[in-house]
């Protein structure tokens, strides 16, 4: 039970536009990404949220 789904939300619209899996053993703390936001048109900084 150590990988569990997580939610990824643009830091700078607030939209959630992804998940991805995370393994709680190997990463601590909030898990940062920078993604494509089809609602800013750009890459953002995408940071994991409580689903
Ligand atoms: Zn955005």
């Amino acid at each position: 039970m150590a990988r569990e789904i997580i939610t990824l939300a643009c830091t700078e619209c607030g939209r959630r536009n992804y998940t991805t899996k995370k393994d709680r053993k190997k990463t601590t703390g909030r898990l940062e990404r920078s993604k494509y936001c089809p609602f800013d048109r750009k890459h953002t900084l995408h940071r994991e949220t409580r689903s």
